[in-house]
């Protein structure tokens, strides 16, 4: 079966000085299939919102390439430029600044109908139709984005993203910046709607909690490449890279039990720059299993175990 969305040796830097390159993201690959949860995760300036934006436009690669439907997204003919832009949606982290202040919320919802030929009287109806399917109702219509909560923004960021019957949704740490008591509500109606609509998801965020709960399948950036994916189950009961176990240790355990079980891997320093970084492990600064090899040859991603892949060199030993 073919992917829906192929990231291939996906590349993004951007010039910060005569000689030097801030690689965002180097050499990333992952496949998404139609209908699934991909969650990209790693702590931010990795490079997964920069990945994000790569697949629907707003940056283009420095190299490689994304290809949706078996097609390469930068050497689309009009016509199919124009159906990837209704069919590929962004959500995105800040609901505020994502949302045009001086717009209400009929013509943010009605937007993309108008730009996608849907008839001006018939407008109105669908607008109050997405409304009412996030949770929202016809009297918001004519309000503005301030007089909103920043749940009910993000509500319609999400009834603007779905206006124009959507396939795949880029959902850039939708809710990162929501108060915890409603977070749980927007995940909730995010998974029913991918049910009803049988939407594809790649779900960008830095909370691993969050990712495990609504991916099939995970994503781990460092510092602008993959190093760790699998099938979720996988993924946080059997992960294999030392920055993944690290990352997962530090989710708190409710179960005291486990609690006591689990040492708390502790990653020492910072996330070192992204400007021309050194051919090297790019977590070999901070890894507590380095060695000299670490230092000196870029571990390539390779399966383990079926669907499995991990970069580093302790897997040459196993
Ligand atoms: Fe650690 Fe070396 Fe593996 Fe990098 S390649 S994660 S430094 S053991
Ligand atoms: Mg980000």
């Amino acid at each position: 079966k073919q992917p829906l969305v192929q990231v291939k040796h996906l590349c993004k830097y951007f010039k910060v000085g005569r000689h030097a390159d801030l690689k965002a993201v180097d050499d990333v690959s992952f496949d998404i299939y139609k209908g699934e949860t991909v969650g990209l995760v790693g702590e931010s300036g990795c490079g997964k919102s920069t990945t994000g934006r790569c697949m629907i436009r707003l940056y283009e690669p420095t190299k490689g390439e994304v290809i949706y439907d078996g097609k390469d997204i930068t050497k689309l003919s009009k016509a199919e430029q124009k159906e990837f832009c209704r069919k590929v949606q962004m959500i995105f982290q800040n609901p505020y600044a994502s949302l045009n202040s001086r717009m209400t919320v009929k013509e943010i919802v009605g937007e993309g109908l108008k730009q996608h030929g849907v008839p001006k009287n018939e407008i109105d109806k669908r607008v109050q139709a997405l409304l009412e399917t996030v949770g929202l109702n016809k009297d918001h219509m004519s309000r503005f984005p301030h007089e909103f909560s920043g749940g009910q923004r993000q509500r319609i960021g999400i009834a603007r993203a779905l206006s124009v019957d959507p396939e795949f949704i880029i959902c850039d740490e939708p809710i990162s910046a929501l108060d915890v008591s409603i977070q749980a509500q927007v995940i909730n109606m995010l998974k029913d709607l991918q049910e009803e609509r049988g939407l594809t998801y790649l779900f960008v965020a830095h909370d691993l909690s969050v990712v495990k709960y609504i991916s099939d399948r995970v994503v781990v950036m460092y510092l602008g490449m993959v190093v760790e994916q699998a099938e979720t189950e996988e993924l946080y009961s059997n992960p294999q890279h030392p920055y993944t176990k690290a990352l997962l240790s530090a989710i708190p355990e409710a179960d005291p039990d486990k609690a006591k079980a689990n040492r708390r891997i502790p990653i020492k320093g910072e996330i070192p720059s992204p400007i021309n970084p050194k051919q090297c492990c790019r977590f070999a600064e901070r890894c507590e299993y380095a060695t000299d090899r670490c230092f000196n040859e870029v571990p390539e991603l390779r399966e383990v175990c079926p669907g499995h892949k991990v970069a580093c060199h302790l897997m040459d030993e196993k």
